[in-house]
C-alpha cells in the first residue's frame, strides 16, 4: 500500500508515533486522540484494510495482532479490572484509516458498548 496510508507510513518510520510495543509482525501505538486513559492503537505491519479482510486472508496474523493486543493490555495495567478491544469496520462502523486497527481502551469504566441504541 506503501505511502497513501497513514499507518503504513507510521511502519515505514517516515510518520513519528509514540510505540509501546513491537513484533516482527505488528505494531502498537498511543492513538493521537485518546478517548480513554489507555487508548493504544495495535496493527499488523503488512496493509489490510480492515479487520474482515485481515481475518478472511491470514488469520495467522490477526491471531498475532490480538497477541499483541492481549500484550499492551497486559502492559498497561489493564487485565485486573478489564479493557475493551475493537475493529471499527466499514462506514456504519465508524471506520476512518482504512489499515486494520485494533483499539485498546481501558483505565476506567468505558461505559455503554454503544453511544445510543439503533433506532
Ligand atoms: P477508526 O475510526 O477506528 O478508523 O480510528 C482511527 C483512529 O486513528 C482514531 O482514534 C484517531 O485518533 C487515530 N489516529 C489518526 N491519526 C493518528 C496518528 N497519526 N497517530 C496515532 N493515532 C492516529
Ligand atoms: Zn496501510
Amino acid at each position: 500500500m506503501g505511502t497513501d496510508c497513514l499507518f503504513c507510513r507510521i511502519v515505514a518510520g517516515e510518520i513519528p508515533a509514540t510505540i509501546v510495543r513491537e513484533t516482527a509482525t505488528t505494531l502498537a501505538f498511543r492513538d493521537i486522540g485518546p478517548k480513554a486513559p489507555v487508548h493504544v492503537l495495535v496493527i499488523p505491519k503488512e496493509h489490510y484494510a480492515d479487520v474482515a479482510t485481515l481475518a478472511q486472508g491470514d488469520p495467522a496474523l490477526a491471531g498475532e495482532v490480538l497477541a499483541t493486543a492481549a500484550a499492551v493490555a497486559e502492559d498497561e495495567g489493564l487485565l485486573g479490572d478489564g479493557f475493551r478491544l475493537m475493529f471499527n469496520t466499514g462506514t456504519h462502523g465508524g471506520q476512518e484509516v482504512f489499515h486494520v486497527h485494533a483499539h485498546v481502551l481501558g483505565g476506567a469504566p468505558l461505559g455503554p458498548m454503544l453511544a445510543r441504541n439503533p433506532a
